[in-house]
């Protein structure tokens, strides 16, 4: 919140110049820039990378904007999901699978990690490269580094940025990233591209921008090097006893002996099996979908630590190898969208007459609040969130020129 308020301050410092604020901010950014070379000069990058990459950098407002913004909703799982694993992401999964073979076989074969996985990450994280950031990375960073709450990591950051253009692999002006500093095809981060990057096309670059065989292979060397057991399941379904009660999370690890005794079976109804001990996740309660995850789902979890991430990474890996959709439906009435129905969504409202700007299939505050509106002038539940039911009441109203 402190953080929030401070972020919004800045924003309004650098977005009014005449403001002495903005002076002083501007005055800041400067000191923190030349602290910043410094640093880099102290830590061995090279004069040419710190005049080419760190000369002329300004903050970016953007990139204050995003510290700021805090999402008013918590997203539900299922809409989390629906979102990530959706038919289109299976489909051009597929379609990856059969260009990219050759490659993904040889990442197989060299980290021992198996393709539907990286392929899935590869989905998840960047939409098989359609999505990977565009704002300079360098820039970015710069601005979290001297204005942003996590000073000391990223300027640990800027500095592994600075090594990488040092190295030769990237020039400045090709790093470009999230807000936040992940880049590439991988999303990783600079000291992450340091540690975990390889060159698997052998053209001498590790460029996870514009190679895919290179973002494959690090992709399959993150999962390696976060403890991948070859050929073990990141894990699988099950059904719980009626009014369960007992011990659940990812850090909760039982013998598979223990959850059988505790009633937990597979999903099929036959009996627990897997690589060592297991935990249970119950991602939205007792009432949801149950998994049992083993080692492999941690490895997943690594690359992003947040469990709903990683289950979509487990869930669309599973599509991938010609499963189907979990059995167990999520403990609502409202179900999550496709990015093809979000932007269905969307195109309904604008009939409707509502202005959200374009029908981009990214749910932002503009879609959120004709959302409302909408829910309000129907007599329905004006949660303002984009689900099953309002689009539901979108496809049964005819639009105004319609009428
Ligand atoms: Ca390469």
């Amino acid at each position: 919140m402190k953080t929030s308020l401070r972020a919004r301050l800045l924003v309004a410092a650098i977005a009014t110049l005449s403001c002495s604020n903005a002076l002083g901010a501007a005055a800041d950014f400067a000191a923190c820039l030349a602290q910043l070379r410094a640093q880099a000069a102290g830590e061995g990058i090279s004069a040419r990378t710190r005049d080419s990459a760190l000369a002329a950098v300004e903050p970016d407002p953007s990139v204050i904007e995003a510290m700021a913004y805090q999402p008013e909703f918590r997203i539900p799982i299922w809409d989390y999901l629906a979102g990530l694993v959706d038919e289109q992401r299976i489909a051009d999964g597929r379609s990856r699978l059969r260009e990219w073979a050759p490659v993904l076989a040889a990442a197989e074969e060299k980290f021992g990690v198996d393709r539907h996985t990286i392929v899935a990450v590869w989905g998840v994280e960047s939409d098989y490269g359609r999505l990977m950031g565009t704002r300079p990375l360098v820039r970015s960073l710069a601005t979290v580094a001297c204005l942003g709450n996590r000073q000391r990591f990223f300027r640990a950051e800027l500095i592994a940025a600075l090594r990488i253009i040092d190295s030769g692999d990237f020039v400045p002006e090709a790093m470009v990233g999230s807000w936040a500093g992940a880049f590439g095809q991988t999303q990783f981060m600079p000291s992450t591209f340091l540690r975990i990057a390889v060159d698997f096309d052998a053209d001498g670059r590790r460029d996870i921008v514009g190679s895919v065989p290179d973002a494959l292979g690090s992709t399959a060397n993150y999962l390696k090097r976060a403890g991948w057991v070859t050929g073990a399941p990141w894990g699988y379904e099950v059904r719980l006893p009626a009014n369960y009660s007992g011990p659940s999370g990812r850090r909760d690890k039982q013998a598979l002996t223990q959850w059988s005794a505790l009633g937990v079976r597979r999903i099929d109804g036959s009996a627990l099996d897997g690589p060592g001990a297991a935990a249970l996740l119950l991602p939205a309660g007792a009432a949801g979908p149950a998994f049992l995850v083993f080692r492999n789902f941690d490895a997943i979890y690594a690359y992003n630590a947040a469990e709903s991430y990683a289950l979509a990474i487990a869930q669309l890996a599973d599509r991938l190898r010609g499963a189907g959709a979990w059995a167990t439906p999520w403990p609502t009435d409202d179900r999550g969208l496709s990015r093809a129905e979000r932007k269905e969504l969307q195109e309904r409202l604008i009939a409707q007459g509502y202005d959200i700007g374009t029908a981009d299939g990214m749910i932002g505050p503009k879609t959120r609040a004709a959302i409302q509106q909408f829910q309000n002038a129907r007599g329905l539940a004006a949660d303002a969130r984009a689900g099953g039911r309002v689009l539901d009441a979108l496809r049964a109203t005819p639009s105004p020129a319609a009428q």
